[in-house]
């Protein structure tokens, strides 16, 4: 347990440090990294952690080993080939308990820039708010790690325990990122990663699966249309038949410890869609992109089995589709979800950080999305903690972080990081 002396002097030096600290999340949002695009941010972060002194490596993805992996997202022409980046602090002689922190680069695209107050990628700040895409999810959380870090150092101390700061990919898409610092044996006590969490620690979240659905028809002239198949109409029926396997999974929520108090768990997006060639002909091809999530405890290959099942069982009964039924594919998210429970050491010590830095107990809840927490609880087999700042919009337009909370939740990590590994001074 930390001294208040201690935390008395760490809580300064975040304070001290936050204006730097807010100015290197901006300059982490100046970067679209958008999925494929996270070089150039990758490049910034190692550059980052290798000045203060970090032993850096890029790791890159082994596609071979992550597609052989139960939880490893199938790639595709989209998947990024930006490296992980990871700054590894060992000190002189281990007293603690070791630990990684984690966070993502990868952004989600912004849509319509006129849709947004200020450009999304030239952060602004307006009275408790900074903007920008991605500042969020996850770049405030992320500038958050590197600079707990920093106030210790500035608070004269450094951890007793090794402490692995690693900067993902593919955090929005497949999950690989993270994955692929698991399949690299890359392991600590355990894993804080500062995602946008209301300042909560997430107790259970889903899992999430990607897959297209491809439809073929035969082009007729519209004058023919009755004997031509369209392919358009027929992925209006697929999507309704989807909702309907999706109504069936949210009924299932009572069977799911963590879920029951939710209304709707399991969403079912339909991203993208897009088929036909042009006005007068009768559409030969559609194809629609969909994510849809899982219940901790559900294997994504059975999940997968199941939406095949259902979709082949839907084209049977349909007079097109019984012809030429739907290709479906699983092209990114293939990742189980995860329960961290109650009672574990590293929880408590996060709860002593949070009251320290908050004044109120730490609460817990249940999450619809995907978190890379995942594979540290379900593979590393470690306490995951998924736990950050208060946020809005995440995804949409407008998508803002605030910056009292932002200060908080870095000072509960930087008395994390001092109570769970212990420090020594410098
Ligand atoms: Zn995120």
């Amino acid at each position: 347990m930390l001294d208040q002396n201690k935390a008395d002097t760490i809580g300064r030096a975040v304070e001290d440090g936050f204006d730097a600290q807010i100015a290197f999340t901006q300059d982490l949002i100046r970067f679209p990294s958008m999925r494929g695009q996270e070089h150039d941010v990758q490049d910034f972060v190692f550059d980052a952690l290798k000045e203060r002194g970090y032993a850096t490596t890029r790791l890159h993805m082994d596609q071979r080993a992550i597609e052989a992996h139960e939880g490893g997202g199938k790639f595709s022409a989209e998947h990024s080939d930006a490296p992980i980046v990871i700054g590894t602090f060992t000190p002189s002689k281990t007293l603690g308990r070791s630990l990684i922190l984690q966070s993502h680069t990868d952004v989600v695209p912004a849509g319509p820039h006129e849709m947004w107050r200020f450009d999304p990628f030239d952060p602004q700040i307006d009275g408790d708010w900074l903007y920008g895409r991605g500042g969020a999810d996850m770049k405030a959380g992320h500038a958050a790690m590197i600079f707990a870090m920093d106030a210790l150092r500035a608070a004269g101390l450094v951890p007793a325990a090794r402490v692995e700061i690693q900067s993902v990919v593919e955090e929005e898409s497949t999950g690989n990122g993270a994955l692929m610092t698991y399949l690299a044996r890359h392991t600590a006590d355990a894993v804080l990663i500062p995602e946008p969490e209301e300042e909560m620690l997430v107790r259970a979240n889903v899992g999430t699966l990607w897959f297209s659905v491809e439809l073929r028809g035969t082009p007729v002239h519209v004058r023919e249309m009755g004997a031509g198949a369209n392919a358009i109409d027929a992925a209006y029926r697929v999507i309704q038949s989807l909702r309907t396997l999706e109504a069936r999974w949210n009924n299932n929520r009572h069977k799911h410890k963590y879920f029951n108090d939710l209304s709707h768990p399991i969403n079912l997006n339909i991203g993208k869609i897009e088929g036909g060639d042009w006005g007068s002909s009768v559409p030969a091809w559609c194809r629609i992109q969909c994510r849809i999530a899982i219940y901790p405890g559900i294997k994504a290959a059975d999940a997968a089995n199941d939406i095949e099942a259902h979709l082949t069982e839907f084209a049977k009964s349909d007079n097109y589709l019984s012809d030429i039924p739907p290709k479906i594919t699983f092209n990114g998210f293939f990742a189980e979800g995860y329960v961290q429970p109650p009672g574990s050491e590293a929880e408590a010590v996060l709860d002593r950080a949070h009251r320290a830095a908050t004044g109120a107990p730490l609460q817990s809840f249940t999450t619809p999305g995907y978190l890379d927490c995942r594979v540290y609880r379900l593979y590393n087999d470690i306490p995951s903690l998924c736990y950050g700042p208060i946020s809005e919009n995440i995804h949409g337009f407008d998508e803002r972080v605030s910056l009292q909370s932002l200060k908080r939740i870095t000072t509960t990590m930087a008395l994390f990081i001092a109570d769970w590994c212990g420090t020594t001074k410098i």
